[in-house]
């Protein structure tokens, strides 16, 4: 019998997401609340102006008021944090997300400690990274949600599951290792310094790639029936690729992300998600409840 490969269409989950993202959007309205997200951007990183016009476009469909807020590019650490701890204290603003990467200069993590836990939907603040490594998932960061979610909604089960994850970053790799973990899956964490790839690769039945190296993944380096996730997006000549070759890796996996379409669909529903929970958990006591 021939398996059948899944493309996992990251736009129709996203889009599933948005239905609910409405309809919570919606009931925090008929309490007189509009969720609000601040998006901060510094410099004009063309890649990064079109991050932020698809996240303000998906939250303008479920009803989350957006704004923007950009900084020249020659902006201090003065500046930006200024602007964050305005945002801070702003009560129509419930969630921050400060886009990254930061012109050369500035640290992202002394920017990202300054927004208030609470209001952290990209889940980057180490209360909450902290929390998560804790086993308690506040706030959390948006890839690797949109990860659990896709493997959730297929149906994999991640107690026992083999996962192997290729990139250590503080947005992806490490953060996905922990949730992974708060699930019961055993987790090997690969990166630019592992000295065979293929050896570690080839054991996943859940594959995770998130190194910006188009072409890293070959079929030879897939398990028949393997979950592969591709992070990755890397601009070849005038394509958007992703880490893994998705024609030949489609022979062996039982389910693939495509790039685009697969993971950063997901990373924009999620972060919908996030604010509206940041929305909602502000508001709890709320007297109109
Ligand atoms: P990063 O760019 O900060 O770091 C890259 C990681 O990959 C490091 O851990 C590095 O050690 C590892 N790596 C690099 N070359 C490798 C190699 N040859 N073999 C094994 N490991 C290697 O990581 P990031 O910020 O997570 O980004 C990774 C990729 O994912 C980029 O292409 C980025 O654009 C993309 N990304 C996509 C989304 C999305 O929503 N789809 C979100 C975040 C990042």
């Amino acid at each position: 019998m021939i398996e059948l490969t899944t493309i996992i269409d990251g736009k129709a989950l996203a889009s599933d997401v948005e239905v609910d993202a409405r309809e919570r959007a919606k009931k925090l309205a008929k309490r007189g609340i509009v969720p609000g997200l601040a998006t901060v951007l510094v410099g004009e990183n063309p890649a990064s102006q079109m991050y932020i016009r698809l996240k303000h476009s998906a939250c303008s469909r479920v009803g989350i008021r957006s704004e923007n807020v950009v900084l020249p590019p020659e902006s201090t650490e003065i500046d930006l944090i200024a602007r964050i701890q305005e945002l801070n204290s702003r009560s129509d603003i419930n969630g921050i997300l400060l886009q990254l990467p930061l012109p050369r200069g500035l640290s992202p993590q002394r920017a990202m400690m300054t927004i208030r836990p609470e209001k952290d939907v990209d889940g980057f603040h180490p209360q909450n990274m902290g929390a998560l490594l804790l086993g308690v998932e506040l706030l959390v960061p948006c890839t690797p949600l949109g990860i659990i979610y896709a493997l959730e909604r297929l149906g994999k089960k991640l107690e026992g599951a083999e996962v192997v994850i290729v990139g250590h970053s503080n947005v992806v790799g490490k953060p996905l290792a922990a949730m992974m973990l708060n699930r019961n899956a055993t987790v090997q964490v690969c990166h630019v310094f592992t000295g065979d790839l293929a050896r570690h690769t080839r054991d996943a039945e859940i594959l995770v790639v998130a190194a910006g190296v188009p072409g890293l993944i070959k079929k030879e380096m897939v398990k028949s029936g393997a979950y592969v996730f591709d992070v990755g997006i890397n601009r070849v000549g005038d394509k958007t690729v992703g880490d893994v070759d998705f024609d030949k890796v489609s022979e062996v996996a039982a389910a693939i992300t495509p790039v685009p379409g697969g993971v950063g669909p997901l990373t924009v529903a999620m972060l919908l998600r996030q604010t509206l929970q940041a929305t909602e958990n502000q508001n709890q006591n709320n007297p109109t409840d």
